[in-house]
C-alpha cells in the first residue's frame, strides 16, 4: 500500500501517527469523497495493537509534556496555530473533497477558527488561576495539574474544527493526547500531525490513530491508562463509550446530537425569522447545533412559511468547491438513506413536504420542509442530521416552550422576538446549553458550550475546558507557626 495519497493536489499520509513516527497497518480501509464517490485513500485500519502501541507513546511523553513549562507550551500552540494558517488553502480543499462542506466556508471561516482554537487555549492557559483565600487564616490555592493521556474521538462533520477544539486545552494543560478521526473523514488530522511535528510538539504527545469506531476507537476508549475522554458524535456511540469508561470511571465529555428548536413569535422581524430558518440548511443539515424543528406562531405561520419556501428555492445546491454553492453533498450514501428512511416514513405517516422531501442526484438530499408532524413522532423526535426541517405551529407562550422543551434533547434553542422581556421569560424555561435571541451560531470561546439532557455530559469552552482537562487541586497552607497555637 502506497504511504501517501494525494488530494485536492495535496500529499497526505495514510498512516498513524504514534510516537513521532509514521505507522502502518496491514489492514486498510477505503476514504470516499461525497462529493463524485471517488475513492480519495487507502487509510491504515488501526485496532487494538495500534490503540495500545498510541497510548503508551502519550504515556510515556506525559511526564515531560506535563513538566515543560505553560509558556512554552502556549508557544508550541501558537506554532501550530501558525502552521494551520500557513498551509490553510491545502487543509481547506483537502477537507472539502473529504467531507464535502463548503470550500468557501473552510476557507474563511473553518481554518481560521482551528488556528484560532489553539491561539486561544494556549492565551487562556496563561491567565487561568484562581485567587487564593483564606480558611482561618490557613491559605487556599487552587492549581490545574494535568490529567495524564487524553483519547479525543471526533466525527466528520466539522473534523479539524472539533479535533483543534478538544486538543487544544487537552494540549495546553499539559496532557498529552491520542486523536481518532472520523472514518469518514481522516484526512486533516494526518495534515495536523504533520503540522504539529514542524512545529516542535515532543513525538508522543499527539498521536493519531485511524480506524472504525468499533474497533480503534473501542479499543481506545477502553485503555486502562487513558485519563479523559472527550466525544463528539452520536447517542447510541456515547452510550458504548460511557459504558466502556465505566469500568475505571474515566472522565468523560459528551458533546452528542439535538434537535433544538427555533421559536418564531409574531412579534418577530419576519425577515430575520425567515433568514435565521433558511440558515439551517447550513453544510447540509450536518450540525449539531441546528434548529432543525421551526416552531412559529400560528397568526405568522402562513406568510413565514410563504417567505421561507421562497427564499429556500433560491439556495444553490451543487459542488461545494463551487464558490455560488449554498448546499453540498451528504457525507456518506448510508447516512443519505438514513436522511430518506426518515422523511418517507414522515411523509408515510401524513407530513406534506412544502419543500423537497426526496433525493436529489449523487449524494444529494433536497432541501426539505415538513409540516403537519405531530410532536411525539419520529421526524420530531428523531436527529435526521441531513437538510431537513419540520415546521410546528403555536399560540401560546407556554405551548411554544412545551412544544421546544418537548424531546429528550438540550443543546440548543433560538429565539425570533421583538419584545426582549418575553426572550428573558422564555429563555429561563428553556432546557438548552445555548440559547440565541434574534441571532445564531454567535460563539465565542470563552462561553460555556455543550448540552442538557441527551444532548452531552459537561461544558467545554475557556476554564470549563481545563476543568474537564486537569485534575483541580486545592492545596491548603497552615499559617506560618500554626502549631505554635495549636
Ligand atoms: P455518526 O455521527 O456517524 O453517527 P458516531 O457517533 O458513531 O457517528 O461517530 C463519531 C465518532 O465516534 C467517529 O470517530 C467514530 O469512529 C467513533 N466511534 C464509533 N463507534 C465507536 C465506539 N464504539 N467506540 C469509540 N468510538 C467510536
Amino acid at each position: 500500500m502506497p504511504d501517501h495519497s494525494t488530494v485536492a493536489g495535496v500529499p497526505v499520509d495514510t498512516r498513524h501517527w504514534i510516537g513521532g513516527r509514521r505507522v502502518a497497518s496491514a489492514a486498510t480501509f477505503t476514504d470516499h469523497s461525497p462529493i463524485d464517490g471517488r475513492a480519495l485513500a487507502e487509510i491504515a485500519r488501526g485496532g487494538q495493537a495500534e490503540a495500545d502501541a498510541a497510548v503508551a507513546a502519550a504515556t510515556a511523553a506525559f511526564p515531560a509534556w506535563a513538566a515543560t513549562p505553560r509558556t512554552d507550551r502556549a508557544d508550541l500552540l501558537h506554532a501550530i496555530a501558525d502552521g494551520v494558517e500557513a498551509r490553510l488553502e491545502e487543509l481547506a480543499a483537502v477537507e472539502t473533497a473529504d467531507n464535502g462542506a463548503l470550500l468557501r466556508s473552510h476557507r474563511r471561516g473553518v481554518m481560521p477558527r482551528v488556528a484560532h482554537n489553539f491561539r486561544f487555549f494556549a492565551d487562556w492557559l496563561r491567565t487561568l488561576g484562581h485567587p487564593d483565600f483564606d480558611t482561618r487564616g490557613h491559605r487556599n490555592r487552587v492549581s490545574w495539574d494535568p490529567a495524564g493521556p487524553c483519547v479525543l474521538i471526533t466525527p466528520w462533520n466539522a473534523p479539524l474544527m472539533l479535533a483543534s477544539w478538544k486538543l487544544a486545552p487537552a494540549l495546553a494543560a499539559g496532557n498529552t493526547v491520542v486523536l481518532k478521526p472520523a472514518e469518514w473523514s481522516p484526512l486533516t488530522a494526518s495534515l495536523l500531525a504533520d503540522i504539529a511535528a514542524d512545529a516542535g510538539l515532543p513525538p508522543g504527545v499527539l498521536n493519531v490513530v485511524q480506524g472504525l469506531g468499533a474497533e480503534a476507537g473501542s479499543a481506545l476508549v477502553a485503555h486502562p491508562d487513558v485519563r479523559r475522554i472527550s466525544f463528539t458524535g452520536s447517542v447510541p456511540t456515547a452510550r458504548r463509550i460511557a459504558a466502556a469508561a465505566a469500568d475505571r470511571l474515566t472522565p468523560l465529555s459528551l458533546e452528542l446530537g439535538g434537535k433544538s428548536p427555533l421559536l418564531v413569535f409574531a412579534d418577530a422581524d419576519l425577515d430575520l425569522a425567515v433568514d435565521l430558518a433558511v440558515g439551517q440548511y447550513d453544510n447540509a443539515g450536518q450540525v449539531c447545533l441546528a434548529a432543525t424543528r421551526l416552531l412559529v406562531e400560528s397568526s405568522v405561520a402562513e406568510e413565514f412559511t410563504r417567505r421561507f419556501a421562497e427564499r429556500a428555492a433560491a439556495l444553490v445546491q451543487g459542488d461545494p468547491r463551487e464558490e455560488a454553492t449554498d448546499i453540498g453533498p451528504t457525507i456518506h450514501e448510508r447516512q443519505l438513506e438514513k436522511i430518506d428512511g426518515f422523511v418517507r416514513r414522515a411523509l408515510d405517516a401524513g407530513a406534506t413536504a412544502v419543500l423537497g422531501g426526496h433525493r436529489g442526484d449523487g449524494q444529494y438530499y433536497a432541501p426539505t420542509l415538513l409540516t403537519g408532524v405531530a410532536q411525539d413522532s419520529e421526524i420530531v423526535q428523531e436527529e435526521v442530521f441531513g437538510p431537513v426541517l419540520t415546521l410546528q405551529t403555536f399560540t401560546t407562550e407556554d405551548e411554544a416552550v412545551a412544544l421546544a422543551n418537548g424531546t429528550r434533547f438540550g443543546l440548543a434553542a433560538t429565539l425570533a422576538t421583538g419584545d426582549p422581556e418575553r426572550a428573558e421569560r422564555v429563555t429561563g424555561r428553556l432546557s438548552a446549553g445555548t440559547v440565541w435571541v434574534n441571532c445564531f451560531f454567535v460563539r465565542d470561546l470563552r462561553a460555556p458550550f455543550g448540552g442538557s439532557r441527551q444532548s452531552g455530559v459537561g461544558r467545554e469552552g475557556g476554564t470549563w475546558s481545563f476543568d474537564f482537562y486537569c485534575d483541580v487541586k486545592n492545596t491548603v497552607t497552615a499559617p506560618k507557626g500554626w502549631h505554635d497555637h495549636g
